[in-house]
């Protein structure tokens, strides 16, 4: 079996993608056409699905260090009654850990510091130039040429190896919501790790990290490419009546990091996740709404599952078509249980139907509530020995 990958986007998929191959004992370049590597986004939510790929890749200890444990915090209405309890603790004795909240930066360099540099082509951007001889599949960056047995797409939502190898899928598509999120400048006094209030098609939640600083994110039903000329006044007018610490989050973060997002998803399900020698990976593969935060934790068992397929089989072949049997139903399952779960959370705008909804909630045992999350988390990462 051949013994040399591309792996196309330097994001989360991308690098867990590489270790994940590197610890199989294979030769890995990755190429990234951002000129620095390191992700742009707020903070990021791991569950234990993600954990557990994060250590079969062998950084799992490293993120936990630098991650919190949401422990307290569960989902409220802006009045701020409590509608579902949060219990990190009850999580933690099911599958061994609660969700960690860890800024997207760290977790970005603690992936990149588990790669030796010259893996890492950065600043390049790369395109599929196709399988050139039975067996070796040609990447163009710039001037230069790499020829892999593997190329691994994780060029991310709008993967452009995706619409070569699949020109009559439409592609990514708006959600319906826009999200506005940030990481706080310095530490906000907080009574619980995690939250998330639900307004009429309104989301307002935050993830408390480790140094006492939190991520926020405020989502809201609004047209595609709806942008505000000073996003933190609008929010404050629009979340003004909402409960507290929503308030103080909001005067903790700088207009300048307040980052603001359409949020799309892939909603006709990809065929297949491998062409010859080719697999898409991450958001290229399975874009999902945010819901339940579990895009990335999906990109990492992917990287694990192709390794684990690819240290196994006879050939590259049968990996890849282990791989696409493996990750398709449940990447495209978990995709459609967060859209699911938008469409009932924060997209919910109807007054009946948002007291309807909140009923339910309220009526639901935490623990009948821990398992529907459980069903997602409890997965099982094939051993990367
Ligand atoms: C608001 C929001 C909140 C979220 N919260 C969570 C959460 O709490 N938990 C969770 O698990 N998930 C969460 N997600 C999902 C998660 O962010 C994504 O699923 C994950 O980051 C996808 O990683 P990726 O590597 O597949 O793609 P990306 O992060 O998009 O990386 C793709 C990379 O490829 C590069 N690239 C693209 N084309 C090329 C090319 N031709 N050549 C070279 N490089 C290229 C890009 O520059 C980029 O760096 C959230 C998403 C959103 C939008």
């Amino acid at each position: 079996m051949g013994k040399t990958a591309v792996v196309v986007g330097g994001g989360i998929g991308g690098l867990a993608a590489a270790i994940g191959l590197r610890r199989i004992g294979w030769e890995v370049t990755v190429v990234e056409r951002a000129p620095t590597l390191e992700d742009a986004g707020a903070g990021i939510s791991l569950a234990a699905n993600g954990l557990r790929a994060l250590d079969e890749l062998g950084v799992g200890e490293a993120v936990r260090d630098a991650s919190r444990g949401q422990y307290s915090g569960g989902t409220r209405t802006p009045e701020g009654a409590r509608l579902v309890r949060m219990d990190g603790a009850v999580l933690e004795k099911a599958v061994g850990t609660p969700i960690m909240g860890i800024p997207r930066s760290t977790l970005h360099r603690l992936l990149c510091e588990a790669l030796p540099a010259e893996a890492l082509l950065i600043g390049s951007e790369a395109s599929l130039v196709g399988q050139i001889a039975p067996g070796t599949v040609r990447v163009r960056c710039g001037d230069k040429v790499l020829d892999a047995d593997l190329v691994v797409a994780a060029d991310g939502i709008g993967s452009k190896v995706r619409g070569l190898l699949f020109p009559a899928h439409p592609g990514p598509v708006y959600s319906g919501s826009t999200v506005l999120r940030a990481i706080t400048e310095q530490a906000v006094e907080l009574s619980t790790d995690f939250e998330l209030t639900w307004g009429r098609g309104a989301e307002f939640g935050h993830i408390a990290f480790r140094d006492g600083r939190a991520e926020w994110h405020a989502v809201l039903n609004l047209p595609a490419g709806t942008r505000f000329p000073d996003p933190l006044a609008e929010l404050r007018r629009r979340f003004q009546d909402w409960h507290d610490p929503i308030r103080a989050l909001l005067d903790a973060t700088r207009p300048a990091a307040v980052l603001h997002h359409d949020v799309r998803e892939i909603r006709t399900p990809l065929p297949s996740y491998t062409v010859g020698r080719i697999a898409l990976l991450g958001d290229a593969a399975h874009a999902m709404t945010p819901n339940l935060g579990q895009g990335a934790c999906q990109a990492l068992e992917d990287a694990v599952t192709l390794a684990a397929a690819l240290a196994t089989e006879p050939t590259v072949e049968a990996a890849l078509a282990r791989y696409d049997a493996e990750r398709r139903p449940r990447s495209q399952a978990v995709a459609r249980a967060a859209r699911q779960a938008g469409r009932m959370g924060q997209q919910l705008a109807h007054p009946l139907a948002v007291t309807l909804r909140n009923t339910a909630m309220r009526l639901t045992p935490s623990r009948a509530a821990a398992r529907m999350i459980l069903r997602h988390h409890a997965w099982v990462p094939p051993r990367l020995s």
